[in-house]
């Protein structure tokens, strides 16, 4: 309309779990700049709150809520406490563990697994349970990586699990097209954080960015506009779908 300024997520709700730091803290701030009433879930509370007031002081809508993903009882009581179902989901919350196969035990096993892939399909089940009783549709973008497509060293439970979470993304988007639900996977390639900072300026990081075709790391922002793609309108009739932005890291040279 001639005059008037809208945000492509004016009048949304959506939910970024892991939103105490990192890139799911970064897709918080973008999602309440684009519009959107954004709810920040992670286990540190103190650190959600800080955010939240944050993108307050900033102009945007925001709240926190507690949330372990990997505790069903946790998802099912944070997902009760939204007073609606969110239009938009972000699963981000994910951990890594770097270690040799053979000396990993099963306990870390479980923990990136029942974080990154078992955490997700939760968070999704109890957003989809919710957007059914309201008749309502929606968007789940699933944060993947790039190791979800081709194996790297010493990451065997983070890479199966994005890999898992890439095979979720499918199944889902296959059984919830019919309720108007759109799951779809991003995977970023090395994306620069304060939790990988330092290793990345050390020798063994800077070895690891030269195979890289760009020969960089990513920023936080150029996740930016895949994401907004997945979470928006925009990508109204894209679903299953699986998006790298790393890079050109996937087509590095054999
Ligand atoms: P990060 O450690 O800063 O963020 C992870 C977040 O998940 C933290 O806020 C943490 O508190 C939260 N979290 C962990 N376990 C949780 C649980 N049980 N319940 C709720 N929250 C939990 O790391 P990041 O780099 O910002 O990673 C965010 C996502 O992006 C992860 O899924 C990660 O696998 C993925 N990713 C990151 C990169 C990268 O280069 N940074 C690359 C590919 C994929």
């Amino acid at each position: 309309m001639r005059g008037t300024v809208t945000d492509i997520l004016d009048g949304k709700t959506a939910i970024v779990t892991g939103a105490s730091s990192g890139l799911g803290l970064h897709f918080a701030r973008l999602l309440a700049s684009k519009g959107a009433s954004v709810v920040l879930a992670a286990r540190r509370r103190e650190a959600l709150d800080v955010a939240c007031a944050e993108i307050q002081g900033n102009g945007g809508k925001a709240r926190a809520i507690s949330l372990d993903v990997t505790d069903a009882v946790s998802v099912t009581s944070a997902f009760a406490a939204l007073e609606s179902a969110p239009d938009i989901v972000v699963n981000n919350a994910g951990v890594a563990d770097n270690q040799p196969a053979l000396e990993m035990e099963a306990a870390t096993w479980d923990r990136v697994v029942d974080t990154n892939l078992k955490g997700a399909f939760l968070v999704s089940q109890a957003v989809a349970r919710k957007l059914r009783a309201a008749g309502k549709s929606g968007s789940i973008v699933n944060i993947a990586s790039i190791t979800g497509l081709r194996p790297a060293g010493n990451l065997a439970a983070y890479a199966a699990s994005k890999a898992g979470l890439v095979h979720l993304t499918k199944t889902l988007a296959l059984e919830w097209a019919r309720h108007g639900i759109r799951v779809n996977a991003l995977c970023p390639g090395y994306i620069e954080t304060d939790i990988n900072r330092d290793f990345f300026a050390s020798e063994a990081g800077q070895v690891l960015v030269k195979r890289i075709p760009q020969r960089r790391l990513g920023k936080p922002e150029e996740l930016d506009g895949a994401l907004l793609l997945f979470a928006s309108e925009a990508g109204s009739y894209i679903t299953g779908a699986t998006l790298a932005a790393d890079g050109g890291h996937l087509v590095s040279s054999l």
